[in-house]
């Protein structure tokens, strides 16, 4: 199988966005990989996904149990689904993320001044470096440029300022590549995490290209929930070639264990309940894949 690497290399290559999903739950896993499954078996080729799992997904889910997960998968069917350790905020827990054998890991610093956002993605950059020369498989390492905002969930409004003092620079997006040496940039671009009421802000497409061809490294775009199949198609052709995708399959589950609940409201069994939710995530990425990877 190739590595993460190269599955990033092929979509620039063909234009397509690889999708990452995160989860917080057994069922999220179920429902996103039985998603990938289907739209692969109906194409003919195995399309890549990454699961990804915030700090605080991976407390719920547990570190270790990610990593085996995931990696049970990839090996029983020998199919091109990665794990990455979405938005760790320190250098130990990227650490722990990274020695547990997750494939890829976000250090976001971008709270701090630019000079320390840097001299902590190197940190990592360099263990990701050791760790490959130990033996072990390839690890990417992103950066993240410029607001995005940290919570995935539905807002009522834009937050000040978003995106126009927000974005990423080209400028900047070169100098922080060079200095760190990261694999995968996530810049700011006119997107926020999760949802807001009124709309998401526009995707700055032509930001997207200029930062692409400053960065020299594939970009990610974040906070995908809530932003036009437009915007995406755009996003993907300017150069994205990851994007996140969390607070849709957060609503979705949400709502299908709500109605279940209502439905079934004797039903102890959580196998018996639980699985709409499965079915639900499963709907929402398999639409997602579908428009990633330029499916009609
Ligand atoms: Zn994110």
């Amino acid at each position: 199988m190739k590595t993460l690497r190269e599955y990033i290399k092929e979509a620039e290559e063909k234009k397509v966005a690889i999708g990452h999903f995160n989860i917080s739950n057994l069922e999220g896993l179920h429902g996103i990989y039985k998603a990938a499954r289907k739209l692969s078996e109906e194409k003919g080729y195995k399309i890549p996904i990454i699961i990804g799992v915030s700090e605080g997904e991976e407390v719920f889910v547990g570190k270790e149990e990610a990593s085996s997960l995931v990696r049970g998968l990839r090996e029983k069917d020998n199919y091109p689904i990665f794990l990455n350790a979405d938005h760790h905020y320190s250098f130990d827990r990227f650490k722990e993320s990274l020695d547990a054998g997750y494939n890829a890991a976000i250090i976001d610093a971008v709270k701090l001044p630019l000079e320390e956002n840097i001299a902590l993605t190197k940190k990592c950059v360099d263990y990701a470096a050791k760790l490959k020369e130990k033996g072990n498989k390839d690890i990417l390492v992103e950066g993240e440029l410029g607001y995005i905002g940290t919570s995935s969930k539905l807002l009522d409004k834009i937050p000040e300022g978003v995106p126009d003092k927000t974005m990423a620079n080209p400028e900047d997006a070169k100098y922080f590549v060079n200095k760190t040496g990261i694999d995968l940039l996530a810049p700011s671009v006119g997107n926020i995490h999760g949802m807001i009421k009124g709309g998401n802000p526009k995707i700055n497409t032509k930001r997207i290209k200029e930062v692409r061809e400053a960065a020299g490294v594939p970009l990610v775009l974040h906070g995908g929930s809530g932003i036009s199949d437009e915007d995406f198609t755009k996003a993907i052709a300017a150069g994205i070639a990851i994007i996140h995708i969390n607070t849709e399959i957060r609503v979705a589950y949400k709502r299908a264990l709500e109605k279940s609940l209502e439905d079934n409201p004797t039903q102890v069994a959580p196998y018996k309940y639980l699985n709409t939710t499965v079915d639900a995530i499963e709907e929402t990425v398999y639409k997602r894949l579908k428009l990633f990877n330029n499916f009609e």
